[in-house]
């Protein structure tokens, strides 16, 4: 098997492929987990506002319900350390519209069965003592959390390399084409390699490496950026999402602040305005967070499809070649799931039906 592209999709699926007993070969461009997962806030929350499309939130708690296990299984196979909590997020209403909104998903998750709780300011205070005392109150969901995106992505791989995969580095496929047998090949770094199942895998550069017979898959770069501060171990406890931004506060008390969307092509540079804007909505969320030391900037590029679902499945033109790809903002949360749809779909088991919404022949001939 052949995984193109090394970031948390190409790491998870070449770990499990190899657990599954595969011979695994990934070819990266760069170095594991680079692209938009080295800039993750990895939040998992498929229940938040704006995830209204009904296959988006299927798929997050189908794929939620799969972490526990897949994050016991990295943890076994590699021995790495990973981070991973699952406490819940805060949602946090400033003005009275925010409340009324927050207490509508409240009674429509409740009506779902999603465990959570309106939470007022007199008893959110207690929960998250440093958030502006400006906020009205916050909604908990109490399923969500997060996980520590390079620590899954580099764990993947070090297991992967335990289970017999090998990784070439510094080498970017340029083109997938079919071969005799259902095989396919990869063109890559002056080289030609083939195998039985070439899994594409490559974020937002897939629309970059060219597919035999096939239209350029539709996946568009959209840019975010977030930075880091430090604050004290402990500090914050949960995810808190405010209105214009939210914070990922890790075990060690750096705090992820996330983050830009911008359609700006392939550029992975940060800009003055993005990290001046992350700082002022941590401030406004947690004015103490105003002196923090900024401790990184992390850009990286989605990859968007034309639906905001990802495109995976079967090509309909190179047999041997499978997408995995157009994860967008959600790629974290869908990695359990992806990693199982794409297990399935390289060792022929029965077809999933989660597989019908993320077919890439939506979107043409791909
Ligand atoms: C600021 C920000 C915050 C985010 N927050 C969240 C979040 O909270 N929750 C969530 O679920 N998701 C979040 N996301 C989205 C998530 O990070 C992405 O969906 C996910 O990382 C996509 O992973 P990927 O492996 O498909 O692509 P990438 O991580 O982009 O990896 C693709 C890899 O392919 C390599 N590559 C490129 N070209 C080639 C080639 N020709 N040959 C070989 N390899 C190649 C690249 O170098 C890269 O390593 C966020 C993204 C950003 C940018």
């Amino acid at each position: 098997m052949i995984v193109v592209g090394a970031g948390i999709v190409g790491c998870t699926v070449a770990h499990q492929l190899a657990r599954s007993g595969a011979r695994v070969h990934v070819i990266e461009t760069r170095q594991p987990g680079q692209g938009a997962t080295r800039a993750s806030a990895g939040i998992l929350a498929p229940y938040i506002e704006g995830h209204e499309s009904a296959a988006l939130r299927s798929l997050g708690r189908r794929s939620l319900d799969l972490y526990d296990a897949f994050i016991a299984r990295l943890r076994a196979d590699s021995g790495h350390d990973v981070i991973y909590q699952r406490n819940g997020t805060f949602q946090v209403a400033f003005d009275p519209a925010d409340v009324e909104r927050l207490s509508a998903l409240s009674a429509a998750l409740s009506i779902e069965g999603v465990e959570n709780r309106w939470v007022p300011p007199g008893l959110f205070v207690n929960h998250e003592p440093l958030v502006s005392s400006a906020a009205l109150g916050a909604l908990l969901i109490s399923t969500h959390g997060f996980a520590g995106v390079t620590s899954v992505t580099l764990a993947a791989a070090a297991a992967a390399e335990k289970l017999g995969a090998r990784f070439k580095t510094e080498t970017g496929a340029i083109r997938i084409y079919p071969m005799p047998a259902d095989r396919a090949g990869v063109e890559a770094g002056g080289a030609a390699w083939d195998a039985d199942r070439v899994v594409l895998a490559a974020g937002s550069w897939s629309s970059r490496i060219s597919v035999e017979g096939a239209d350029t898959v539709p996946v568009t770069p959209i840019r975010g950026q977030l930075v880091q501060l430090q604050a004290k171990p402990g500090a914050m406890r949960r995810v808190i999402w405010g209105p214009t931004g939210y914070l990922v506060p890790w075990p060690d008390g750096s705090v992820l602040v996330g983050s830009t969307v911008e359609d700006v092509g392939f550029d992975e540079s940060h800009t003055e305005e993005g990290v001046r804007g992350l700082r002022a909505a941590a401030a406004a969320l947690v004015p103490s967070l105003a002196d923090a030391p900024l401790t990184g900037v992390r850009t990286g590029l989605r990859p968007r499809g034309p639906d905001d679902l990802p495109i995976l499945g079967r090509s309909s033109v190179v047999p041997g070649l499978i997408y995995a790809t157009a994860h967008y903002r959600n790629g974290v949360m869908f990695t359990p799931l992806t990693v199982q749809l794409v297990d399935d779909l390289v060792f022929d088991r029965a077809s999933d039906p989660a597989l019908h919404d993320l077919d890439p022949a939506r979107h043409g001939r791909l």
